[in-house]
This record gives structure tokens, C-alpha cells and sequence, in this order.
């Protein structure tokens, strides 16, 4: 987009050079795609949503509201382009469950939303609290608390330096000392954030050991250690398996051999 339009000001929908492309054709990541494109145009993401489903006339062809429940084949993977699936769903507000037959089916479902839990020692008898990364919201609740943040990655980080402002002391803990150089300048900018190696295990009176001998007496413990995939309406009949926190077999993280082009997956390669 930036190549397109090296400009400041963008054009607007509607304009020849907008309909000319299309965001998607031009990056990896739609949602990197309107966030570049959101700014200059519209004030906000929402605006600019509603505005993209206008333009594209998409706003009718979407169900809200409705939670798909099973997806399915019917015949076979020899059959190719003629195959078709058997979808079900369910309207939320009244109830009502559908059953579609579709040509194809792109799922489209985002990785997310199932919480990956590490298996640490005393998880069960640590009775102060412990939360996913998930349902981490603002700093507010860890005022003057001491947090362990388990994972250094992108969520870890993030939620370390919003906790930073508010909470009395932040422990990371992390699989590696090796940290990015950023991380290193945040950490040595607040007195009150420490890096650790991983966790050996939790006590009952609210000790976290650490593997280096390091232990702290913590409030509360966010684990950032981020999701798995989840596709339990998906039938495939064994063809698309989720292993070893993997979707395949799939072709450029896209069609699966067998499938495609029936059956395509978007997004499932995970940039965070
Ligand atoms: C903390 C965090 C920060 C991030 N920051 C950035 C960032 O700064 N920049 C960036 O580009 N990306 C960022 N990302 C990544 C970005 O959010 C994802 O790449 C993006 O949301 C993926 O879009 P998606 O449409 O594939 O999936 P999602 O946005 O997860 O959308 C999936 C949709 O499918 C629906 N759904 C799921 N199951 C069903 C079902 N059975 N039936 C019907 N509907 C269903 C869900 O309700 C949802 O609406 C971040 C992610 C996280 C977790």
C-alpha cells in the first residue's frame, strides 16, 4: 500500500486508484493491511471496518451472531472440485440451527482464542491467582502487587511494562536470558522489572522458585505463553489433523493437498 500510495494523504474508497487494489493482494496480513490503511482514512479501525464492508457490499453476506458447529465432508476426497460440505450452525439469540450445503469452505476462525497453559510443577496447590494472558485486560487489578509474568515474548512484554507502572515488583520469566535488545532497555528502565529463567516450580505459600535459585513470594501469576489451535467443528476425516501445535497437512500454511480447493484456511500461520 505504502508503494501505491508513498503519499501522506490516501485516497478514499471509492476513488479509481483504491478500487485498483484491493489490501488484500498486497500484504500478508490483513489486519496489518487495514491498520496501515486505517489511520489516514477513518479515525478509527471501527469506521474503517464498516466502511470496507460497505464499499465491498460484504456487510449482507454476514451472519452475525451464529456459531458454526460442525463442518463435514460429503463424498469423497477423489471426487476434487465437486466436493461439497456439509455445514452446521447454530443462531445464538433464538436457538435455531441450520444445515447448509456449500461448495467450499475457507476457515477463518483466528488462533487466539484457546489459551495454551504451560504444565508447571505446584500449578495446582498455588492458590494465589493465576491467568492466561487471554483475559488480561489493564494493570489496575496488580496495583502494588507482585506479579510473575510467565513468557517473554510479545504479550509478555507488553503486559510486563503496563504492569511496571502499577505493580510493586514484575518478575519475567523467561526460557532464555538471551532477550531482544528492546526488551533489555525496557527492563533496565523500571527498577522494579526482573528477568528470570523458567519457572521450577509454585509452593502452596506462594513461593515461585525459579531453575537459576532465584525465588519470589508473588500475588499473582499471568501466563503469556500463548495459544493453540482449535478446530473442533472441523471433520476432515482425519485428512487436516492439529498436532504438536500444528494444522496439517496444509501448503503454504493455506490449501491442503488433499482438499483444496474446497477446503482453505487463512491466518493459520501465526505471526504473534
Ligand atoms: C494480544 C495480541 C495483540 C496483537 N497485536 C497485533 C498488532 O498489533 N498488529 C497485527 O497486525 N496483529 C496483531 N495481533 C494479531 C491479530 O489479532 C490476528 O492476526 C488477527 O486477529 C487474525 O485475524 P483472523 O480474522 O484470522 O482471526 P480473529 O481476529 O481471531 O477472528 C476469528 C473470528 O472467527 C470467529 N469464530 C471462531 N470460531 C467460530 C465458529 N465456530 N463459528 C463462527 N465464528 C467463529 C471469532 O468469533 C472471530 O470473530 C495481535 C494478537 C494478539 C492476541
Amino acid at each position: 500500500f505504502l508503494e501505491f500510495f508513498p503519499t501522506p494523504s490516501p485516497p478514499r474508497f471509492g476513488t479509481p486508484a483504491w478500487r485498483i487494489t484491493a489490501p488484500v493482494n498486497l500484504h500478508r496480513g490483513e489486519i496489518t493491511t487495514i491498520r496501515l490503511l486505517a489511520k489516514p482514512v477513518v479515525s478509527t479501525p471501527f469506521l474503517y471496518l464498516r466502511e470496507f464492508c460497505q464499499w465491498f457490499g460484504l456487510r449482507e453476506l454476514i451472519r452475525f451472531n451464529t456459531r458454526v458447529d460442525y463442518v463435514g465432508m460429503v463424498g469423497s476426497a477423489e471426487s476434487g472440485d465437486k466436493m461439497k460440505w456439509i455445514v452446521r450452525s447454530k443462531e445464538k439469540k433464538c436457538g435455531k440451527v441450520m444445515e447448509e450445503i456449500f461448495d467450499a469452505v475457507v476457515v477463518a476462525t483466528g488462533h487466539y482464542s484457546q489459551p495454551r497453559m504451560p504444565n508447571i510443577k505446584g500449578m495446582d496447590v498455588w492458590t494465589r491467582k493465576q491467568i492466561h494472558s487471554h483475559v488480561y485486560r489493564v494493570p489496575e487489578p496488580h496495583r502494588d502487587e507482585v506479579v510473575v509474568v510467565v513468557g517473554s515474548s510479545l504479550s509478555g512484554q507488553d503486559i510486563s511494562l503496563e504492569l511496571a507502572t502499577v505493580a510493586k515488583e514484575v518478575h519475567i520469566s523467561s526460557k532464555s536470558l538471551e532477550i531482544t535488545e528492546g526488551l533489555s532497555k525496557v527492563i533496565s528502565k523500571y527498577q522494579n522489572l526482573h528477568l528470570h529463567l523458567q519457572i521450577e516450580s509454585l509452593c502452596e505459600d506462594g513461593q515461585v522458585l525459579f531453575v537459576d535459585g532465584s525465588s519470589v513470594i508473588a500475588d499473582s501469576i499471568i501466563y503469556c505463553t500463548g495459544y493453540s489451535y482449535s478446530l473442533p467443528f472441523l471433520d476432515t476425516k482425519g485428512m487436516i489433523v492439529v498436532d504438536d501445535d500444528r494444522v496439517g497437512p496444509l501448503y503454504e500454511h493455506t490449501f491442503p493437498p488433499l482438499l483444496a480447493p474446497s477446503l482453505s484456511f487463512f491466518m493459520i500461520h501465526k505471526y504473534y
